[in-house]
């Protein structure tokens, strides 16, 4: 069978591919007020080329991301064209998008008709004053819900949304988010602060972790833990009357490395075999000086005999990647 192992053991079936580090928000917690973007774009038909070599490997998911996906034009029929794809064993394949939602009203049909299962979209504040302050957009909360509502309406179900909590920015929003997941039928999920911003303002103190984020929504209602499958990221619960879900991801609290199964492509077609990752790897350079698929599978076989065991966020020896979060696709 066609599998990605690595040297811990960890069977590697989910990729993320960014294609593009341009964004139109500009979040706190992620990317200075610059406008540029810093790396290269591919064109469509080389990710299209690594994602199938990829799915040879035994890829099962693939999330577009960025940066902001929507924002690239084309990204539809990206879609429709990894829609063909089919694993190792023949299934088709899981995909998935990560977009702030700015774009999405009018997309989620056109995504759902090209063959997308679901969407992730990010909203880090239920009131819009503070999603204004920590998105640095002055209006764009109404577009992002619509976005939200145009996907359940597509059937991109289940909507997840994600919210990055900031102790001081948004951690007031908790009870809120849990009000918003109930009324509006998506599964809300809190995200730990992780040291990937472009402005470096990350310190333990900001980070509002899991524990405290269970009791704060306990205080809302209670919740109860949902069994979860080990490699999925977000420890998953359900209001007490069993309307609503929250899932928490906790990366800093609670590492989940050891269930890795990512591997990540960037918009200029490098391998990141963690967030983390000090090191990438060319994979569209190789290809570019005229690889075969066969050289380009081992080359990415070698790549993931590589991937880290784990992070070291908050320890001595921790080095934050010269590549933040907005650059490598989250
Ligand atoms: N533009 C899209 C979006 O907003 O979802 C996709 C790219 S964004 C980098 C992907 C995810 O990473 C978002 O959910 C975002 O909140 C999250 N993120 C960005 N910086 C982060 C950080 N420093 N710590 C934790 N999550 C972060």
């Amino acid at each position: 069978m066609a599998v990605l192992i690595d040297k811990f053991g960890r069977a590697i079936t989910d990729l993320r591919i960014s294609v593009t580090d341009r964004c139109n928000y500009k979040c706190v917690y992620c990317r200075t007020g610059n406008d540029g973007a810093i790396y290269a774009e591919l064109p469509w038909a080389d990710y299209l080329r690594m994602a199938r070599i990829f799915t040879e490997l035994g890829i099962r998911k693939v999330r577009i991301t960025g940066g902001e996906p929507l924002l690239r034009k084309g990204v539809v029929e990206f879609v429709r064209e990894l829609a063909k794809l089919r694993t190792h064993d023949g299934e088709p394949l899981d995909l998935a998008i990560t977009t702030n939602g700015h774009l999405l009203a009018d997309l989620a049909q056109p995504l759902k008709d090209a063959g997308l299962n679901r969407v992730t979209v990010s909203m880090d504040a239920v009131d819009p004053q503070t999603f204004a302050r920590i998105t640095r957009v002055p209006n764009g909360f109404q577009e992002v819900l619509a976005g939200i509502r145009a996907a359940s309406r597509a059937g991109l179900k289940p909507v997840k949304v994600n919210c990055v909590l900031l102790r001081g920015f948004n951690d007031d929003q908790i009870p809120a988010f849990g009000r918003f997941a109930r009324d509006e039928d998506v599964v809300v999920r809190f995200i730990e602060f992780m040291p990937l911003e472009e402005d470096r303002v990350w310190s333990p103190e900001i980070v509002v972790r899991l524990e405290e984020i269970l009791q704060r929504m306990a205080a809302f209602r209670p919740m109860v833990e949902i069994p979860r499958h080990p490699s999925e990221t977000a420890r998953r619960y359900c209001f007490d009357d069993g309307v609503g879900e929250i899932g928490i991801i906790a990366p800093v609290s609670h590492p989940f490395c050891g269930h890795c199964s990512r591997v990540r492509l960037t918009s200029d077609g490098k391998i990141r075999t963690c967030l983390f990752s000090i090191w990438d790897h060319d994979l569209a350079g190789v290809m570019r000086r005229g690889a075969t698929n066969e050289q380009l599978r081992e080359f990415i076989v070698g790549v993931i005999g590589r991937k880290e065991a784990r992070h070291h966020i908050g320890e001595s020896d921790f080095v934050a990647p010269s590549r933040t979060m907005v650059h490598i696709g989250g």
